[in-house]
């Protein structure tokens, strides 16, 4: 079996085994990059010499009898991440030329676990978007079929490591930008509890949703690499001083008496049929391991787009405030004095979507406005979370579609952002919540990745990923790899 095609999981134990060295690996890889991304469009920088002296210092590490299940492991990061001497864009005109000058603690704890970094993966501008075409460095494919997206606003992550790039990448998902690039593209997610990872050196979008998490080819795999992610960090005050699970020793327990919980909202119309058909073949087979299942209610769902699309962007409008021509990245030539610099730069350094969510945004909370609708979309939000509380007191998880359509065309919705806003139906109340969610492939349609969600309570990754890896030991879409990959 070609390197490229082993699994994280696999990796990590073909390393410590010394089949193949991390130089050798990363390697490997970076050659298949530079052949095969022109397709794809995934990567923004690939970190080729950072790579190479990684993968020797890993390879070193090693040979002086270190072990460590990411020793030499390759990954790539959303271009999110500060990533110290790279070009850190979040996908923006406005951050080209923004060179890091330290590095995210997500980047750091994967770094000082041994990972190798290839690269800075393409997304969504500030990571606005369901379908990776509001990046200034151009859409990314999706590799099951490249006139289709891949899901965003972690598109790149996605579509890198579907299309065997490389074994695992970082994401973060605000509305569901792990989960439903991970459910378009055939890979497994997970949105872990807010505050769990550190948010710390993570470009902000909407600070109170935005979390980082894995997407890989596996539950195994994501436990893998949350397990080094996760954990509190003082640099990060919403950063939560709980001790980590063990969640590699989670995956193998027994799911004989887990309750799972079908919201009857996450069911309705505009949901694909033979989506919802796939999502209760996995109840069955989940059935068959030792699960009982129960008709929930979440009554609350109906309102979650439009509390989301009104504190998501206000949290935006203030986040990126600070990008003004003076302080990062873009400024515009010749300004004739500092309003004309503050306009210009942002007038020029901004991209339409992410000018219509800071628009959105100013107004919901100006003066008059605020009571209206961002106070109403926060009263919203605590209902929701409500709905989750009362529903967790009955099931231990709640499983649904992940989104209620497979891929779309590229371009397809890229003149309505509300029918774009729509697919974050199912993956937005998590974030709303603060709960974790999950997404693992479950089938396909007409040849595209089918995605289910299970969503759990605070601080259960651990239950996520083992439900998720009980399925993956008796079914075989998530092994699927998109043809020409
Ligand atoms: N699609 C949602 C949005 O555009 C979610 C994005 C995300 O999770 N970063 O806001």
């Amino acid at each position: 079996m070609d390197m490229h095609q082993l699994s994280l999981t696999d990796i990590s134990r073909a390393l410590a085994a010394k089949e193949f060295s991390a130089s050798e690996l990363s390697s490997h890889l970076l050659a298949r990059i530079k052949a095969l991304d022109p397709q794809l469009n995934s990567f923004i920088s690939v970190t080729e010499e950072l790579a190479l002296s990684q993968a020797k210092a890993a390879d070193a590490r090693r040979a002086n009898g270190e072990t460590g299940a990411l020793l030499g492991a390759p990954i790539a990061h959303k271009d999110l991440f500060c990533t110290q001497g790279v070009r850190t864009s979040c996908g923006s005109k406005m951050l080209d030329n923004f060179i890091a000058p330290y590095n995210a603690t997500v980047v750091e704890k994967l770094a000082d676990a041994g990972c190798v970094t290839l690269g800075k993966l393409n997304m969504d501008e500030f990571a606005m978007g369901s379908a990776n075409e509001s990046s200034h460095y151009g859409a990314v494919k999706n590799p099951w079929d490249l006139t289709r997206v891949p899901g965003g606003s972690s598109g790149g992550s996605a579509a890198a490591v579907a299309a065997r790039l490389l074994p695992a990448a970082t994401g973060t998902d605000t509305g569901g930008s792990i989960r439903q690039p991970a459910a378009l593209t055939n890979l497994t997610g997970i949105k872990p509890t807010y505050g769990r990872v550190s948010r710390w050196g993570m470009i902000a979008y909407a600070s109170s949703l935005d979390q980082a998490g894995p997407l890989a080819r596996s539950a195994s795999d994501c436990a893998l690499l949350l397990q080094a992610m996760a954990g509190f960090d003082p640099k990060d005050s919403t950063s939560v001083e709980q001790p980590l699970d063990d969640y590699l020793a989670a995956l193998n327990l027994p799911l004989k008496g887990l309750r799972i919980g079908l919201p009857k909202e996450y069911f309705a119309a505009g949901l694909d049929g033979r989506i919802a058909a796939a999502t209760l073949a996995v109840v069955e087979e989940l059935k068959k391991l030792g699960a009982t299942v129960k008709d929930i209610s979440l009554p609350n769902t109906q309102h979650a787009i439009a509390a989301y699309y009104v504190i998501a962007p206000a949290e935006a409008s203030s986040n990126l405030s600070r990008f003004d021509g003076v302080r990062f990245g873009y400024r515009c030539e010749n300004p004739q004095n500092l309003e004309d610099l503050y306009k210009r730069s942002r007038a020029e350094g901004f991209g339409d979507e992410v000018k219509r969510r800071i628009l959105v945004g100013a107004y919901a909370l100006s003066a008059g406005y605020y009571d209206a609708y961002y106070l109403q979309a926060q009263k919203i939000r605590r209902l929701i979370k409500n709905d989750f509380v009362a529903a967790f007191q009955e099931v231990d998880v709640i499983l649904s579609p992940t989104t209620p359509n497979p891929a779309w065309k590229l371009g397809e919705k890229n003149n309505d952002p509300v029918a774009q806003y729509l697919e974050d139906i199912y993956t937005i109340t998590a974030n709303l919540a603060g709960i974790p969610g999950l997404s693992m492939p479950a089938g396909f349609v007409d040849g595209l990745p089918v995605g289910v969600q299970l969503l759990a309570p605070y601080f259960q990754e651990g239950r996520l990923l083992n439900v998720a890896h009980q399925y993956q030991q008796v079914t075989a879409w998530h092994t699927q790899a998109p043809t020409g990959f």
